[in-house]
């Protein structure tokens, strides 16, 4: 008979203080297993898997990465964590061995051998790890980032849909980094403050699988995971929240605002809110790639992004990047610094109408990029890491199947700001012009739009920086302006 407990499997060089300590601590809920060596651990995991069993979490110390392969094949969402003896990250050896695992996502983190008992910040690193493999099988409580814009489901997750009497000093729209941010700041400071969101809490943010450059969290943290916090943040400082309610326009009446916000079906009709101030934070939308079977390669093999970290993953590896314009050039670029070869696929014959000269000369000129014209992606394969793509010669009308460690997609983004063509100043790609007037004189914020009173963080902002970090900055900042406009109009 399987026990319902799952595994955590030690295959150690070494294993008894590891093994007392997890025993201890999580024994009672965890099935604590210690393998004679590698051999002897691949088959606990295949025997594991054979007979159902979950492994939530597998610590190794050896650089070789089979094992940590083998239990993403066989254990998609067990974590795995590299055990180091204190000190060790300071040996080069030790130090290029966790970076390398860690670049090619074989190894979730480390986690430092337990130097005494209770050692509690080992004890914090493997519920760290344990929370991440219950996170990532569902269980675990609710998840105010899983909504989707479906309102029952969210009043079943304990938030709130319908929109508050009276007006508030503050509205909000958009629940994305930028507004969460805003949200905190203007509710921890006394405001009155309402955040309308039309899907659920988190935004793009909400939707990554590993934030890894977010200041404070060195073993990253999930898009969810910070969405949640914040939310929480915002929440006990007396923030507002309406979800599933999209504001569809904005109306300036006596002196403040009113928000038309979209029916809730099938309840009935549109619903107003009134406002002293409006902050948007509506972020973009990223271009996705309608293809079958991309989306379980998403964050590990497929990306809408490039960060550091994931091009020094692609080190010596042939990757492809979907996309003509700057962001898929700039992508490019960088990548060919890491990768083994970079393909660029495009539809159109070339990149000059769509990419800055600059890129298109240094793409030309570089042996590690080559650019497929006429070219649109048409499968994608593997197992749990991309293996290979499949893309259509248009012209042609000839497919190519062939080894890709990873797909960038850079289709373009767009801001989420149809509803403000009539009302605000947006620049030709449609996002909302702040910090100037139409004469180019200096506002008073540069999160300032050229109507008094309604500001723009984040995404939407144009000319902003599209990271996590900047969204949250801006969303912070603005509301010293919030302030000094509320009281000039009080
Ligand atoms: C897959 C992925 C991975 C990423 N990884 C990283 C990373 O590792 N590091 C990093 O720094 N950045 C990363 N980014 C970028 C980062 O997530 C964004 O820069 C950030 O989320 C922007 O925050 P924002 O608040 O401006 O907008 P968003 O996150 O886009 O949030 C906007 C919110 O507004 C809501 N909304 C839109 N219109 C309306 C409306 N009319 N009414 C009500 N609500 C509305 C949307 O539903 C959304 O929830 C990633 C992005 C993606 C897509």
């Amino acid at each position: 008979m399987p026990t319902q407990q799952p595994m955590v499997l030690v295959a150690l060089e070494t294993s008894d203080d590891v093994a007392r300590e997890l025993e201890r601590r999580f024994g009672a809920d965890y099935r604590v297993v210690v393998a004679a060596g590698e051999t002897d651990a691949a088959a606990r995991l295949a025997d594991a898997a054979a007979a159902g069993q979950a492994v939530a979490l597998v610590l190794g110390d050896s650089a070789d990465p089979r094992l940590y392969v083998e239990t993403r094949r066989l254990h998609p969402d067990a974590r795995r964590g590299f055990v180091l003896a204190w000190g060790d990250w300071a040996r080069a050896e030790t130090s290029d061995t966790v970076l390398a695992l860690m670049a090619a996502n074989h190894i979730d983190y480390y986690v430092v051998r337990p130097r005494f008992s209770p050692d509690e910040s080992f004890n914090r690193a493997i519920t760290d790890f344990l929370r991440d493999h219950q996170r990532a099988t569902g269980a675990g409580g609710s998840d105010v980032t899983s909504i989707e814009g479906d309102a029952d489901r969210a009043r079943r997750h304990g938030l709130v849909t319908a929109l508050p009497d009276g007006s508030v000093d503050l509205a909000i729209v958009g629940a994305g980094p930028g507004g969460l941010a805003a949200a905190v700041y203007a509710a921890s400071e006394g405001l009155d403050t309402l955040v309308l969101e039309r899907r659920s809490v988190g935004g793009q943010a909400g939707s990554s699988s590993l934030i890894r450059n977010y200041l404070g969290f060195s073993r990253g943290v999930s898009g969810a995971e910070l969405a949640e916090r914040a939310y929480q943040q915002a929440w006990v400082f007396g923030a507002r929240f309406a979800v599933t309610r999209e504001a569809v326009g904005v109306a300036e009446v006596d002196g403040g605002f009113v928000l038309e916000v979209a029916p809730q079906l099938p309840e009935g009709q549109g619903e107003l809110v009134s406002a002293g101030a409006v902050v948007l934070a509506t972020g973009v939308s990223y271009r996705r790639l309608a293809l079958p079977g991309l989306d379980p390669y998403l964050g590990i093999s497929v990306f809408y992004g490039v960060s550091a970290t994931e091009a020094r993953a692609q080190t010596g590896r042939v990757v492809y990047v979907v996309g003509g314009g700057n962001s898929a050039g700039q992508a490019a670029v960088f990548l060919s610094r890491h990768a083994g070869h970079v393909h660029i696929l495009v539809r159109k014959s070339g990149l000059a109408e769509t990419m800055s000269d600059y890129l298109v000369e240094r793409i030309a000129m570089s042996p590690r990029i080559t650019l497929h014209p006429f070219s649109e992606v048409t499968g994608v394969f593997g197992e749990t890491n991309l293996q290979e793509v499949e893309w259509i010669d248009d012209r042609t009308r000839e497919t190519t199947r062939i080894a890709c460690g990873s797909l960038f997609v850079m289709i373009g983004a767009e801001p989420n700001t149809d509803w403000l063509r009539t009302c605000l100043p947006l620049d030709e790609k449609g996002f909302v012009l702040t910090g100037r007037d139409a004469e180019g004189k200096a506002l008073e914020s540069p999160y300032a739009t050229s109507r008094d009173g309604i500001y723009a963080v984040g995404d939407v902002r144009a000319g902003s920086v599209k990271r996590v970090a900047a969204g949250v900055g801006e969303g912070s900042i603005v509301i010293q302006a919030v302030h000094r406009y509320l009281d000039r109009n009080a």
